[in-house]
């Protein structure tokens, strides 16, 4: 049994969706199909979330324009107008209307996730019509029945146990080869949707390999497999053939974009192969992500880049020290206002923190900060990280610029750029 995971970018077009199908109909085992929203759907439906909650704006123009791309994508799908898809199109944006209709409750996130969730149902459902119009009889999975969350709005946490038994329950491949379903979305035990963080699709498919115990897991992108830079920045960028679970997960963490952060742990935990691979180039190897081994050695250096970074550097202004009493503070503030630290340097009278630029969150975390701290910070800066680095790839990154904290260990090397 695999599991295929399509992003977005896969399926944006009538042309991405018949690509999509020649793939899928080139595998012969038993299949589930983990799919995101069409496009850059889930990024129109978070503006229509947004002005729904605040009621200052009209989203009507947002929500034809929605309509019309997936209606644009079906016609020309479909050519029958009779087919059932039509309807069951019809359907869902009826649903999403009906819910734009109402009073927005007093929770945001909980609007977020009702709303924004239609993108995942109408490309799971017009995707899976086509899958059987091109002679692949599949069955259309609602994941919200199965995958089971708390009720964290736009970060729903797995209820793992029941999940375990509802998912082995639905997935059980009695009367059909494949699954089609929905990445990102869950549901809670009062059958209210949730989603898993945004580009969540990835952490799904993790979620069920590891509870179906998958042979493989597949994740369809449009680049060759993971790459040693993001090649929109670096032209000779270079694929990895292979790394191992631990290196995935150290790449994730320092910001390649490659796969969500949480995709690693569940299928690490029961080794199960994760390929990274092109749906562009699909007869193509990608990157195989599994156990270390041996011919995972001598690996080229592997560049992060991550902008709009702001430098702060934080003093007692009492003339102490910066000691542990203010470190375990200092880092609840950052905890509360979640702003995720990504670099710290400390000396014995300051201590410096790379953050991402989150706008006024971070003012607020720094006002706040400069009741009991002198507080002075830099904005508008790189961090660039360099796995296996060596001299070579140092210079690379570094030559003429101004760097203004640098920390190096054996394996990672990170510059704090202007
Ligand atoms: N459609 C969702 C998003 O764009 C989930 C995903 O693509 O993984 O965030
Ligand atoms: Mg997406």
């Amino acid at each position: 049994m695999n599991i295929f995971k399509f992003g977005g970018a896969s399926v944006n077009s009538a042309e991405g969706v018949r690509n999509f199908v020649k793939i899928v109909q080139s595998y012969k085992d038993e299949t589930i199909i983990v799919l995101s929203a069409m496009g850059k759907s889930t990024n129109a439906l978070e503006e229509i979330s947004h002005s729904f909650f605040s009621k200052n704006d009209n989203f009507n123009h947002k929500l034809h324009s929605l309509k019309e791309y997936h209606n644009n994508i079906v016609s020309d799908l479909f050519p029958n107008k009779e087919d059932v898809v039509y309807q069951k199109v019809e359907v869902i944006f009826n649903q999403l209307e009906a819910y734009l209709e109402k009073e927005p409750s007093l929770d945001y996130d909980f609007d977020y996730d009702q709303i924004v969730s239609f993108g995942e149902l109408l490309s799971t459902t017009i995707v899976s019509e086509f899958l059987r119009l091109s002679g692949s009889p599949n069955k259309w999975v609602d994941i919200r029945t199965c995958l089971k969350t708390d009720n964290s709005y736009r970060e729903g946490k797995v209820d793992w146990d029941l999940s375990q038994k509802l998912v082995s329950k639905t997935f059980s491949f009695n009367s059909t080869f494949v699954y089609v379903t929905q990445g990102f979305l869950g549901g809670t035990t009062t059958n209210l949707t949730t989603t898993l963080g945004r580009e969540g699709s990835d952490y799904t498919a993790a979620i069920l390999s590891y509870i179906l115990d998958v042979d493989e897991l597949s994740i369809w992108k449009d680049v060759p497999g993971i790459m040693n830079a993001d090649p929109k920045w670096l032209d000779d960028a270079k694929k990895l053939d292979r790394i191992s679970y631990q290196e995935a997960i150290e790449l994730a963490f320092y910001g390649a974009k490659v796969i969500h952060p949480k995709t690693i742990q569940p299928i690490k935990q029961k080794k199960i192969p994760l390929q990274v691979r092109s749906f562009i180039d699909y007869n193509k190897n990608g990157t195989l992500i599994s156990t270390a081994s041996k011919k995972m050695e001598n690996q080229l250096p592997v560049y992060i880049r991550k902008e709009n970074q702001v430098l702060i550097s934080i003093r007692p202004n009492n003339f102490s020290f910066i000691l542990e009493e203010n470190l375990s503070m200092l880092f609840s503030l950052f905890a509360r206002h979640k702003v995720k630290v990504n670099l710290i340097q400390n000396s014995a009278i300051s201590f410096s923190v790379c953050v991402d630029d989150l706008g006024s969150r971070l003012d607020t975390l720094l006002e706040e900060i400069a009741h009991d701290f002198e507080v002075k910070y830099n904005d508008a800066l790189e961090l660039i990280t360099i796995r296996h680095h060596n001299q070579e790839s140092v210079e690379r990154m570094t030559k003429g610029k101004d760097i203004l904290l640098e920390q190096r260990s054996r394996d990672t090397a990170q510059f704090v750029i202007a």
